[in-house]
């Protein structure tokens, strides 16, 4: 358990780091086993993910019993939705980070690069938006995730999904970087050659 805590701190760490997450925004979670079921360590509600200590990462069951002191995030019931509905994740990643959420704001879509395997479909799946923290959200986040590894939410951000937190993270970060290519070339392609 304690390594499940020290990871998420790091990659909290990481990704506050590499600009995914910014202010007290964003929130990672990691399944691991319990004596008795399995149990969720989660990133606690209005605090940066650059400034966590061990004493700050909520442990919940699956159904959604809080273990330790603390408040989980208020994405909670999204992220063990998503643990209920898909058995093989282990880690859960929900940024906004801001070429993916630029995308999710406008009615543009994130079209699939290589490296997100095998491309079934061209673009990123997306969901309607649905208030932060409800349970529509929870529902049609973790129903739009029971194929995919990840999911716009509109108006909102992004979930990555992995066997373990470092996949869900390194997914997190491809994903930005797919929507800023996609940007860029929108950009260049919208203006006049100079020479
Ligand atoms: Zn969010």
């Amino acid at each position: 358990m304690k390594k499940n805590i020290a990871e998420i701190i790091n990659i909290s760490n990481e990704i506050y780091d590499k600009g995914l997450v910014s202010g007290k925004s964003g929130n990672i979670s990691a399944r691991f086993k319990g004596e008795n079921g399995d149990l969720i360590a989660i990133t606690p509600t209005l605090k940066s993910l650059s400034q966590l200590n061990e004493k700050d990462i909520v442990l919940v069951d699956l159904d959604g019993n809080i273990l330790t002191k603390g408040k989980p995030s208020s994405e909670v019931n999204m992220h063990l939705e998503i643990y209920k509905k898909r058995p093989d994740v282990y880690g859960i990643v929900h940024t906004h980070s801001p070429y993916a959420t630029g995308f999710a704001h406008s009615s543009k879509r994130i079209k699939r690069h290589e490296g997100f395997g095998e491309i079934k479909t061209p673009f990123i799946a997306e969901i309607e938006y649905e208030k932060p923290g409800s349970n529509e959200l929870a529902i049609n986040a973790s129903e739009g995730l029971c194929n995919e590894d990840v999911l716009i939410l509109k108006k909102h951000g992004v979930i990555c999904v992995g066997k373990n937190l470092k996949e869900a993270e390194l997914l997190a970060v491809f994903v930005e970087e797919t929507a800023k290519t996609q940007f860029v070339t929108y950009m260049l392609n919208s203006v006049e050659d100079i020479i």
